[in-house]
């Protein structure tokens, strides 16, 4: 059977354990470290399929972690944070982290976040296919060759800065995208007024993709970091 293998890395133990129990219980393989040097070891000797980061690590920041991995591996990092403050969610997700957990969490949103990540991966894995044709999610299908989206197989009509911005995130479908990110990909500069303008774009895109609150929510707003597009099931 192959068993997704997680490499978990958390200094507190009685979290470490806990978090250790629930992936066994849910059938993962899993392996631990105590500090972020433990972890770029393990990292690179086991080639894990995915990482939960803890960021307040004793030896060093969290984030480091991540840019030391990211030199030579995108596997997927959701990070877990004890800490409110958004600065070190953004400053984790742009240094290349896929996704963020905020502790104290639950173990269903744990496991719920590493199920969406498996998922992106398995994608991911299929191949680059996506990055030529058609994107299909749920109703929303996009044809990047053609330049046009769909939905429910009506076209909608949508600006070029709406598109480019629908196109960025189906291409990350799954992952927290931050607003620095965003209007670097869009307008290469990520200034408080690119800012504001990513925001009144996304509420219009938003509303092309959900006329009505009780119609499927593509796009998820995540205050003061960034989007996400959710991947339907
Ligand atoms: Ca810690």
């Amino acid at each position: 059977m192959n068993k997704t293998t997680i490499l978990v890395v958390e200094d507190d133990r009685p979290i470490r354990n806990l978090i250790g129990t629930t992936l066994k219980t849910h059938d993962y393989k899993y392996l631990t470290a105590e500090n972020g040097t433990e972890a770029i070891l393990e990292a690179s000797s086991h080639n894990p399929d995915i990482i939960l980061l803890d960021l307040g690590l004793p030896d060093m920041e969290g984030v480091e972690v991540i840019r030391k991995v990211r030199t030579w591996s995108n596997m997927p990092i959701i990070v877990i944070s004890a800490r409110s403050e958004d600065t070190d969610k953004i400053e984790a997700l742009d240094a290349g982290a896929d996704d963020y957990i905020t502790k104290p969490f639950s173990v269903e949103e744990l496991l719920a976040r590493i199920r969406v990540t498996q998922r992106r991966l398995a994608i991911t894995q299929a191949g680059e296919t996506q990055e030529t044709s058609v994107f299909i999610n749920g109703e929303l299908k996009i044809d990047y060759t053609a330049g046009c989206t769909y939905l429910k197989n009506k076209e909608l009509h949508l600006t070029p800065i709406e598109y480019k911005l629908l196109c960025l995130l189906s291409r990350n479908v799954g992952k927290v995208l931050t607003h620095t990110y965003i209007t670097q990909q869009i307008w290469g500069s990520c200034s408080e007024n690119d800012i504001a303008s990513l925001r009144v774009f996304m509420a219009t895109l938003r509303k092309k993709l959900q006329p009505d609150k009780s119609e499927t929510q593509y796009i998820q707003t995540h205050i003061g970091i960034g989007y996400r597009m959710l991947r339907i099931e």
